[in-house]
């Protein structure tokens, strides 16, 4: 049997990752420092907040004496590519239950999971809306047998209690001297685990809010998500903020020219890449927000790199 990581090795490296000073010309106009937390080279193989919600989840399966995971996702979706590689790193079985039908041609992500030994499970997009329903959970277990549900994007109590982890960070490297910390949220459940780390009712540091950038178009139930996800694990803070209106068309599968151009222009000016789905609309919130002079000059903000490149692949960039 492959070990996992401990938690003590997981903790520690999540207090290793950098927080690097990036130069971008319009935050320097404004005055304003950022600071980039580099949690996209947190492993060589599972990319960004992804390895932090999984981390509790592939603890409970082997605690649970479970061999095989299943979970859900698009056909380029950063957790199926990760919770495919987990898998292969510490042996688990593999399915992942794929949104559409079986295209000719599968997406990078997906020659990535099954080469990984994941088997790929296609849904047709209806059925995937009810992907909790019983019948498709006994049509699986008679399909592949036993197995460990983690939910789309790892957005469970597990998934809360890992991405916890880097508010706990920051807040031991930062100790309070920050204005707000950036990040993009697609279920919230990032942004309920990093704004509920950040806060430590035995230290006197203020927690200034944590911005979660909804990159989906209707985003109407984050909100009430958040709490749920909190709730969850017992951790409810108010220091959190939604930002909706940068999505720039959600998850669609081709970038707007004006988007493309300030993915090209930020990459080109901070040497940090992004992914098209989620980092780059965080820092597209983050620029506008700048330009209507939302902080003040001499404000610090922290922008978590989420990871996810591996889904550039999917787009023309
Ligand atoms: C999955 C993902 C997110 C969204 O995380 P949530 O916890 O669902 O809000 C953000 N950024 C990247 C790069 C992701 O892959």
């Amino acid at each position: 049997m492959i070990h996992l990581i401990s938690e003590d090795e997981f903790l520690t490296r999540a207090n290793e990752i950098q927080l690097q000073e990036v130069s971008w010309p319009l935050a320097e106009k404004k005055g304003i420092e950022i600071l980039f937390r580099r949690d996209d080279l947190i492993d060589a193989y599972l990319s960004g907040n992804k390895f932090y919600k999984l981390f509790y989840n592939l603890h409970a399966a082997r605690n649970l004496g479970q061999q095989q995971l299943v979970t859900y996702g698009g056909a380029y979706s950063n957790h199926i590519h990760a919770t495919a590689m987990a898998a292969k790193l510490y042996g688990f079985n593999a399915v992942g239950v794929i949104r559409g039908e079986r295209p000719k041609v599968l997406s990078p992500t997906l020659l990535d999971a099954e080469s990984a030994g994941m088997r790929l499970h296609f849904i047709s997009r209806s059925d995937y809306r009810n992907n909790c329903s019983l019948e498709l959970n006994r049509e699986l277990e008679n399909l592949y047998g036993d197995f460990f549900e983690i939910p789309e994007g790892g957005a469970n109590a597990y998934g809360v209690q890992g991405a916890r982890v880097i508010g706990n960070a920051i807040r031991q490297a930062v100790k309070g001297d920050y204005t707000s910390i950036c990040l993009a949220a697609g279920t919230a459940n990032t942004l309920a685990g990093v704004a509920a780390g950040l806060v430590n009712t035995h230290e006197s540091y203020p927690v200034a809010n944590v911005l979660g950038f909804s990159v989906l178009k209707g985003s109407g139930v984050l909100g009430e998500q958040v709490c749920d996800y909190q709730q969850s694990i017992n951790n409810v803070s108010s220091n959190w903020r939604l930002i909706s209106g940068y999505h720039c068309g959600g998850y669609a599968k081709k970038l707007p020219p004006f988007l493309h151009k300030f993915m090209r222009e930020f990459e080109s000016d901070t040497g940090i890449q992004l992914d098209p789905v989620y980092t780059l609309k965080m820092c597209w919130g983050v620029a506008q927000l700048m330009l209507k002079n939302y902080w003040p000059s001499g404000s610090r903000l922290i922008l978590i790199h989420t990871g996810g490149l591996q889904g550039r692949r999917g787009f023309n960039l």
